[in-house]
């Protein structure tokens, strides 16, 4: 066992709650630790000030105080929740972000409208790519 096993059992110690085996262990400790028989006596003296010190009564007015600012906890319907989604709907921020997804969608064009450009061989090798119509021309033959 080391002070620090002793430390976190003292106030248990003091109280009794300590089962056998640890109870044991704790007092084997003490007859050798100076440290620990010092803290010991600390947490003993701690707890005779915390048995002398009166009992307060809570004041009268204490449970109606906390029970009237806790805030009431309201069950939220489908309805209310359908109200929040059209109020968020009707925004103008809701407009603008839609507007712009919109064109920003519309200006990154498919790449599946993109073809192969064949500019000669290029150092990593990899052929670059341009835009094309999705409208397909036929020329005469
Ligand atoms: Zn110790």
């Amino acid at each position: 066992m080391n002070c620090t096993y002793c430390e976190d059992r003292l106030s248990d110690y003091l109280e009794g709650a300590l089962d056998a085996v640890e109870r044991g262990l704790v007092e084997e400790h003490l007859k050798s630790c100076l440290v620990c028989n010092e803290l010991l006596d600390g947490v003993r003296t701690v707890m005779h000030w915390g048995k002398d010190l009166p009992a307060q009564l809570p004041a009268p007015w204490l449970a109606s105080r906390i029970v009237s600012n806790t805030p009431h906890v309201i069950r939220v319907t489908w309805r209310d929740w359908m109200v929040g989604v059209w109020k968020n709907v009707c925004e103008p921020r809701f407009a603008l972000a839609v507007l712009t997804s919109t064109l920003m969608l519309g200006w990154m064009g498919s790449p599946a409208l993109m073809e192969p450009v064949d500019r000669g061989p290029s150092p990593s090798g990899a052929g670059t790519r341009r835009p094309v119509s999705p409208v397909t021309v036929k020329k005469p033959a």
